[in-house]
């Protein structure tokens, strides 16, 4: 049974899983990056561990929220990384947004040393991380995500499980490939709608009920409207994701002629200073272009 556990990566996403596993009774070790990062999850009876392959030492399951390939790259596989700390019987999550390649030479690199992997890409932001309200994709052999599936249960509310390693990252790359394109039509049906007079609370008040709405389009919508552009999921993750996701459509000659469109935008976006900012600050570039600001007439 699994009681101790590593969580390494404590930014928007990590942090929140981390701290619903402290509240869910784990004995908790933290490492990030950042130290002070740390220091609230110390304050709740956290170990802090200076290094990566120290703060997987002697736990029964290590688990990890990264930007991006190449923080696993110095995370995983670097000297003091998570594979100089591990040994045969422990199982390490990886719940980054990652090419699908990498899941599968962590999986490599993990079975040497005798250590199970699950890669566990989630979908949710802020909110669904710090509210254990994630929807989480999981790929590894059965047997493994059966022993791991109550943990993630803490902080999610549901689990998806795709078969072989690298599955679930595959998944997550669908599923964002799906909102890059959502956030693009918001921006542009925003901007389109700006430029037409209508009134946006209205159009909102649409796009809330109609048969094309969507969590996602709502949430964003209204954000823009109030130009609220703090970031869940940073506009810099969501470029890193489509580059991802082109790269990956490209392996495999599967087509998506829109995202490059979206890529082009997201580019803009950084340009012009955005990359910090929510992935729905897409529209500033459109809104350039267009020589307008999206914005509600009335307060809501
Ligand atoms: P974040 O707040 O920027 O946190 C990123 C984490 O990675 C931080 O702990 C950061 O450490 C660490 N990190 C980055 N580069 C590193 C390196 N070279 N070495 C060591 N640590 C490094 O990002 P996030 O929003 O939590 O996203 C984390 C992952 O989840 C990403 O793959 C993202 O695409 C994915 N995701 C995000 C969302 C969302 O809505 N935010 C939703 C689904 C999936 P520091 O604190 O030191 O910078």
């Amino acid at each position: 049974m699994i009681k101790t556990i590593s969580y390494l990566g404590l930014g928007v996403m990590g942090g929140g899983m981390a701290f619903n596993l402290l509240k869910a009774g784990y004995n908790l070790t933290v490492w990030n990056r950042s130290v002070e990062k740390c220091e609230p999850f110390a304050r709740k009876g956290a170990r802090v561990a200076e290094t990566p392959g120290g703060a997987v030492r002697d736990v029964d399951l290590i688990m990890y929220c990264l930007s991006n390939d190449q923080a696993v790259e110095e995370v995983v596989f670097g000297p003091k990384g998570i594979l100089s700390g591990i040994r045969d019987g422990q199982i390490a999550i990886d719940m980054s947004t990652v090419l699908p390649a990498t899941s599968l030479r962590e999986e490599e690199a993990y079975s040497k040393r005798g250590v199970d992997f699950v890669d566990a890409p989630v979908f949710g932001s802020k909110n669904e991380s710090a509210n254990a309200k994630l929807w989480i994709m999981a790929a590894g052999s059965k047997a493994v995500f059966e022993k791991v599936k109550p943990i993630l249960e803490h902080l999610g509310q549901s689990i998806h499980y795709f078969g072989k390693n690298g599955n679930a990252t595959a998944m997550k790359l669908v599923g964002n490939l799906i909102v890059a394109l959502e956030l693009e039509a918001l921006a542009e049906g925003l901007v389109l709608a700006q430029k037409a007079g209508l009134d946006l609370s209205t159009v909102m008040d649409v796009v809330k009920v109609a048969d094309f709405r969507s969590p996602l389009l709502v949430s964003n919508g209204r954000n823009i409207l109030k130009r609220d552009f703090s970031p869940s999921f940073a506009l810099k993750l969501m470029l890193k994701d489509a580059d991802l996701i082109a790269k990956f459509s490209e392996s495999l000659e599967s087509p998506a002629p829109a995202l490059p469109v979206v890529q082009k935008n997201l580019e803009s976006a950084v340009a012009l200073g955005f990359g910090e900012e929510n992935a729905s600050a897409l529209i500033r570039a459109l809104e350039k272009e267009a020589g307008v600001e999206v914005k509600a007439r009335r307060a809501r």
